[in-house]
């Protein structure tokens, strides 16, 4: 049996995380928009339970927002919303320029929608009533054939960093760093500019829950710093006394 640990987010959305997610340096991060409680219960907890951080919006207004708000691998979008539906969020979020994959949701079978489905964007669709395990497979497919954030090369000042090839290099000097060490840089660089809070980092990195000592997460910003920041003029993960830390770049 699994047990979901069930967090306040930045947002303040319930977001729900499972125990797979042990050893990935950064999961998967899908946001649901459905009204209907207990499907979007039911995928939530499938998903989770599969490895996957799960947020969850009840309808089109909020659903919008928190996509907009960026963060997340998929999306996974109900048509029939109260608010705003799923045909105009849809199409908003890829005229402003989002390019994440979003799996549609439609309770009709008519050929009409799906072709509109598919013509405002979405990468694939689904009808109700449909098997966890198909939506789970699409779900695979959708974050294999585009994968967004582990795949995207950062760049933050003279800090370039290669997720693909685990190459890490400041001012084009290749930097040495363990997996771990990996994964926090990345998860830094890729919210540059955003405080992250030390359970935030020891849930990301680790998968430690609260409770737990976050000291770990000090001890490897240290060894991060030595060999990232030290060497150079320009630092570029800072400390937020208090909260925890944030990589930019303050010239
Ligand atoms: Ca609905």
């Amino acid at each position: 049996m699994f047990q979901v640990q069930v967090e306040r987010s930045a947002l303040g959305n319930l977001e729900e995380k499972g125990p797979h997610e042990r050893g990935h340096p950064v999961t998967m991060k899908i946001l649901v928009v459905e009204d209907e409680a207990k499907t979007s219960a039911y995928l939530a907890k499938g998903l989770v339970e599969n490895g996957y951080t799960v947020n969850r919006a009840g309808n089109g207004e909020e659903g919008f927002n928190m996509a907009l708000g960026g963060g997340y691998d998929l999306l996974i979008l109900d048509v029939m919303l109260p608010g705003k539906d799923g045909w105009s969020i849809l199409s908003d979020l890829r005229h402003s320029g989002h390019r994440f994959p979003i799996l549609f949701l439609t309770a009709r079978d008519a050929v009409e929608d799906r072709v509109r489905g598919l013509e405002s964007g979405a990468d694939d669709y689904l009808v109700k009533p449909f098997a966890f395990v198909e939506l789970l497979a699409r779900v695979r497919s959708l974050l294999r054939r585009s994968p967004v954030r582990p795949s995207e090369s950062l760049r933050i000042a003279d800090l370039e960093i290669d997720p693909i090839r685990h190459k890490t290099q400041r001012c084009g000097q290749r930097i040495d760093l363990t997996p771990k060490e990996f994964s926090l840089l990345y998860l830094l660089a890729s919210r540059s500019g955003e405080v992250l809070s030390r359970t935030f980092l020891a849930e990301q990195v680790w998968d430690v829950n609260f409770d737990s000592d976050t000291n770990v997460v000090d001890v490897h910003v240290r060894r991060l710093r030595s060999k990232m920041d030290d060497p150079f003029d320009r630092k570029l993960v800072h400390t937020v006394r208090g909260v925890g830390y944030v990589l930019e770049d303050r010239g």
